[in-house]
Parts: structure tokens; sequence; C-alpha cells
């Protein structure tokens, strides 16, 4: 499977990984929108948040737990955002899920 985030899971691609356990990595985005800007992905490719199952919910949990744990070692004492793009109108570009964290600036609503 062509999977760019598989391959930073497996090493293949270079990442600034900030976090990893047995079920998750996390690691900064190349093209930051934020001056906190990470990704927390599961290790098992699932394409789309749409094509999770009653399984997934775990670990989609942990994602989050995750999320909140590194964003406060990050320094996002303020606040954070947290994002799942999803499918085409959700304007997801790489199809393995990932949870945006954002932090250390204001955010705005509604996003773009
Ligand atoms: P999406 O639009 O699918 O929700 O977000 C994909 C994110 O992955 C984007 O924020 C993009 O900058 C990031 N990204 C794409 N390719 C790479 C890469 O090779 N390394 C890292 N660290 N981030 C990437």
């Amino acid at each position: 499977m062509d999977c760019l985030f598989c391959k930073i899971v497996e090493g293949k691609i270079p990442a600034s990984k900030i976090y990893e356990d047995d079920q998750v990595i996390a690691f900064n985005d190349i093209n930051p929108q934020a001056p906190v800007h990470f990704l927390v992905i599961p290790k098992r490719h699932i394409a789309c948040i749409s094509d999770l199952t009653t399984d997934d919910r775990a670990l989609v949990g942990h994602m989050i737990f995750i999320a909140q744990q590194v964003a406060a070692e990050q320094g996002c004492d303020n606040g954070f955002r947290t994002v799942f793009n999803c499918n085409q109108d959700g304007g997801q570009t790489v199809y393995h899920i990932h949870l945006h964290v954002l932090g250390k600036r204001q955010m705005t609503w509604p996003p773009g």
C-alpha cells in the first residue's frame, strides 16, 4: 500500500516525531499552520474517519488523549484546536487518519 503516513510509521520517510507508543505516533506537521502544529496518527492504516468501526473507538479515544498530553508538553497552556479532516469536502489530503493539533496562537471560527 502506497501510504505516506504508513511510511512515516515504518521509518521509511523521516518525520519530526514527538511521541510514540504501541498504537500511535505524533509528529510535527511539515507545513505548520500555527506555532505548534502536530499530527497524531494510528500506526494501523485507516484511510478516513468515515471508515471507522466500533472496534476503533478505543483507538480514537487514545488519539485524543495523547493529543492533549502532547499539547501540554508543547506548552499549549492557553488551549489548542483539534481537527480531523474527513474526505473531499473536509479537505483531507492524506488518506491515513490524523488528528491535527494546533496551538500557541488565537484560533478563529469559522474555519476555511
Ligand atoms: P489533511 O489535509 O489531510 O487533513 O492534512 C494532511 C497534513 O499532512 C497537512 O497538514 C500536511 O502539511 C501534512 N503533511 C503532508 N505530507 C507530510 C510529510 O511528508 N511530513 C509531515 N510531517 N507532514 C506532512
